[in-house]
Parts: C-alpha cells; sequence; structure tokens
C-alpha cells in the first residue's frame, strides 16, 4: 500500500481509481489490463425529456455506464439524484465490478442515474421520465446483457415502470430489471438486503476481532433503504441507534432512538426530523458525535479530510457508496478506526438481487427464510477471505479490493478477449 493518499477535493472516478490502483500494484497487473479495469467499457448519456405537469419540457440529463462484463452480464442500480453526474455515475459503476466480483455473484459492474430531484416530481412524472430513460438505453439492456436494479431515489415501483417499458418492446421479461415489487416477480426479502445485509457484514467481522456488539452506541445518515434496514437490524443485535439523519437534517438522543416509533413518525411526515426527545443535528454533525459505530448510508465522500480527525467511532460500516475519500481514509486508517468498506459491506442488495434474477430465469420462487440463509452464506463467504487477506495488507479496504481485481483480471484472462 502506498503511504501516501491523493488530498480532497478529487473527483468520484479518481478515488475509486486510486483505490483501484493500490491493489492493481499489489497484484502487479500489467499496464495494459489495469488501462482496461480503470476505465468503463461503454458510457451513454442520454437526455431524458419529460413533460411535466405544468406543461412545460425538463430535460434530464441520463446515464448509464458499463464497466466491466467479464465475470457476466453488467448489474448495478439506477440513480435518481441531482448529483448522479457523469463521473459520480462511472465511479460508482466501478464500484458495482468489484462489489460484485468480491460478493462472488455472477455479474460484470454498471451504474446508471438520472440527473434529477424526485421529491420534487411527482408519481406521473417520475413514471414519465423513467419511461423515456428506459427508451432510451434499452438496446444496451437485456436479462444476460445488462440488468438495472435501484439505488438512491429510485425503488420497486420505479423498477416496475421499467420493466413495462422495456418488455413494451421486447415482450414480458421480469428479469430485465431486480427489486421489484413481490407481485411482478421480485424477491422476498430483497427491500432490506442492502441494509440487513451490512449488520450481516459487521456481525461476521465482529466475530473474527471479537468486538462485542451490545451496547453499542450507533449514529446513521441516511433513513431510506439502507439506513431504514441497518438500523432495525442494529437493535436486533443489542446496539443503541442514538442519531439518524435524511436530507433534511438528523435528531439524537444519547440514550438511544425508539426506531418503531421513528418508523411511525417518518410515515406520517416524511422526515426524521422534528421527532420527539430529541435534539436537532445537521448532517454534518451527525459525522462527528459522540458514537461507537458510524454508519454513512446516504451519499458520497461525506467523511473527507476536513472532518476525519473529529470522529468519535472507531468502526466505520460503509453502507453508502464511497463515503469516505483517500485522505480520510488513511488518516482514519492511522488513528486504528476500522473501516468496514462499500464494496464489502453493503452487497446485500446485489446478492440478493442475484437471487431474484436467479427466481425469474428458473421461474421459481424461493422463500424469505431460503433467501436470508443464502444471504448470510455469500457475506460470510466473503466477509472472511477480505478478512484473511487484510492481516498482511493491513486494511479490509485494501483486501477486498484486492480480492475483486484479482478475480476480474483472472477472468478477463480466462476469456482470452485481449
Ligand atoms: P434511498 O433513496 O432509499 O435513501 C437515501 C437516504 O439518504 C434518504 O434518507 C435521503 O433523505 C438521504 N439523503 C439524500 N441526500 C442526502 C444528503 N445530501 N445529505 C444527507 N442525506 C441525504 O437510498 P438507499 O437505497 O438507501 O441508498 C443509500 C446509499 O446506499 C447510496 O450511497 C447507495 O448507492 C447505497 N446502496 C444502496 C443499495 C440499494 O440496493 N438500495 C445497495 C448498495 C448501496
Amino acid at each position: 500500500m502506498n503511504s501516501f493518499a491523493p488530498n480532497d477535493p478529487i473527483s468520484s472516478f479518481e478515488a475509486v481509481s486510486w483505490f483501484f490502483e493500490e491493489a492493481a500494484n499489489y497484484l502487479q497487473l500489467s499496464d495494459g489490463i489495469k488501462d482496461l479495469l480503470r476505465n468503463p467499457w461503454r458510457v451513454i448519456h442520454t437526455q431524458v425529456p419529460v413533460r411535466m405537469n405544468d406543461g412545460k419540457i425538463n430535460v434530464f440529463q441520463g446515464y448509464r455506464v458499463q464497466h466491466n462484463g467479464a465475470r457476466g452480464p453488467y448489474k448495478g442500480g439506477i440513480r435518481f439524484h441531482p448529483d448522479a453526474t457523469r463521473d459520480d455515475v462511472t465511479a460508482l459503476s466501478c464500484l458495482m465490478t468489484w462489489k460484485n466480483a468480491l460478493a462472488d455473484v455472477p455479474f460484470g459492474g454498471a451504474k446508471g442515474g438520472v440527473q434529477c430531484d424526485p421529491s420534487k416530481m411527482d408519481l406521473v412524472e417520475l413514471n414519465s421520465l423513467t419511461r423515456r430513460f428506459t427508451q432510451n438505453i434499452e438496446h444496451i439492456l437485456g436479462p444476460n446483457r445488462d440488468i438495472p436494479a435501484p439505488d438512491m431515489g429510485t425503488n420497486s415501483q420505479v423498477m416496475a415502470w421499467m420493466m413495462d417499458a422495456y418488455g413494451q418492446i421486447n415482450g414480458h421479461t421480469p428479469s430485465i430489471v431486480t427489486g421489484k415489487p413481490i407481485e411482478l416477480g421480485g424477491s422476498y426479502g430483497r427491500e432490506a438486503a442492502p441494509g440487513k445485509g451490512a449488520v450481516i457484514a459487521l456481525s461476521v467481522w465482529a466475530k473474527l476481532v471479537n468486538y462485542e456488539l451490545k451496547d453499542r452506541k450507533v449514529a446513521i445518515q441516511g433513513f431510506g433503504q439502507v439506513g431504514k434496514a441497518a438500523a432495525e437490524n442494529l437493535i436486533k443485535l443489542g446496539c443503541i441507534i442514538v442519531a439518524i439523519s435524511d436530507v433534511n437534517g438528523g435528531i439524537y438522543n444519547s440514550t438511544g432512538l425508539n426506531i418503531d416509533r421513528l418508523n411511525e413518525y417518518f410515515q406520517e411526515n416524511q422526515t426524521v426530523v422534528g421527532f420527539e426527545s430529541s435534539d436537532a443535528v445537521s448532517n454534518r454533525e451527525l459525522i462527528e458525535l459522540p458514537c461507537d459505530i458510524l454508519v454513512p448510508a446516504a451519499i458520497s465522500e461525506v467523511i473527507n479530510s476536513r472532518n476525519a480527525n473529529s470522529i468519535k467511532a472507531n468502526v466505520i460500516l460503509e453502507g453508502a457508496n464511497y463515503p469516505v475519500t483517500p485522505a480520510a481514509d488513511k488518516i482514519l486508517n492511522e488513528s486504528g478506526v476500522a473501516i468496514l468498506p462499500d464494496i464489502l459491506v453493503n452487497a446485500g442488495g446485489v446478492i440478493v438481487s442475484y437471487f431474484e434474477w436467479v427466481q425469474n430465469t428458473q421461474q421459481f420462487r424461493w422463500t424469505e427464510e431460503h433467501v436470508n440463509r443464502e444471504l448470510e452464506r455469500y457475506i460470510n463467504d466473503s466477509v472472511k477471505t477480505a478478512y484473511a487477506l487484510s492481516g498482511s495488507v493491513q486494511t479490509l479496504r485494501h483486501a477486498s479490493y484486492i480480492v475483486a481485481v484479482e478475480r476480474v483480471a483472472r477472468a478477463v484472462e480466462l476469456r482470452g478477449f485481449v
């Protein structure tokens, strides 16, 4: 591992490439293979014009980036968010390649995004946006080519619209997307999988290093699909959730928040802000709160060189993709904070997406118990594999990248396409 790291700010793609480069150098990959694996295979940038309810036409920018398909069809979520730029989507597509390889699911990596603010659009506008985006990228999708899934700002309803738009051109094809509603061929356990999987990864790691989880205080940034399921599963392990946030701000109670009541409050108010018996904190303050475990489960780069020295947690569980910049990673590693990296920790979503794709292909439904048992088996294997290597290469992130990059490089070599 290099003893220096690039300073902030750097672009998301440069940052992800940095983590890749460290692994590629360790593996002594040739310059040609490094070039192939560092950069995406194909990038589509498309306009997504939508007639809004007021009659005006808004033109959004949409992207689908297919990073590497050596291990199988491209796979990765679709993000609807104002920050879904070409650079961010490209970085996220690389992470998907490494995540899928580390989890050992037979997929390559991709990511998609439309730069928009879904909170300012109603269902009719979002349906139009989804359909137009799907039509524009349909020619590169397919159950054996590229299979989208939900990500930030999208959900099972958006996947249902995507499946329908794709089906209008190609015929009914449930396996074209994962993360669908159960009624349309979705898998039991998919919705909770990314958050649940993160907590399984934490508990496997905790057993390996003898870290007691009971009564640990946890702060979670993000109360969406990942943050909510993470909170619910952490409580089952005896952890105390002291802080939680969403895009509007955060709440803090040093003795613990009642997550069942918070769920009810969120249903009614669509925000955690203003919840009973809690103090208001900003998203920025949440990162630096006194706690044992910090779970970034919203946006990227929230832990960076500006706040890394002020972090009180001694464990960081990366529910979000790329929440820690390389500069912060270095500071935290040097101060002994254990970081459980995104490509290892938040693979639960894509693992159960893989199970959904398998079920669709076989036209057979698994029980939720079966899904969860298999999820646990996959995460158990990947955490133990990365942990075993981390002793000799210093960090879990570096070890995770080495395992993933080696698997993809080997697939490229075996296929003989260069
Ligand atoms: P989501 O849309 O369900 O929830 C996102 C949460 O982040 C919401 O609470 C939202 O209010 C909050 N948020 C949005 N912008 C914010 C900002 N600027 N500051 C603070 N909070 C903000 O999304 P999700 O599916 O839970 O994804 C969260 C993260 O986890 C993302 O980084 C995503 O890439 C990653 N992830 C998601 C999945 C999945 O299957 N959903 C799988 C792996 C990783």
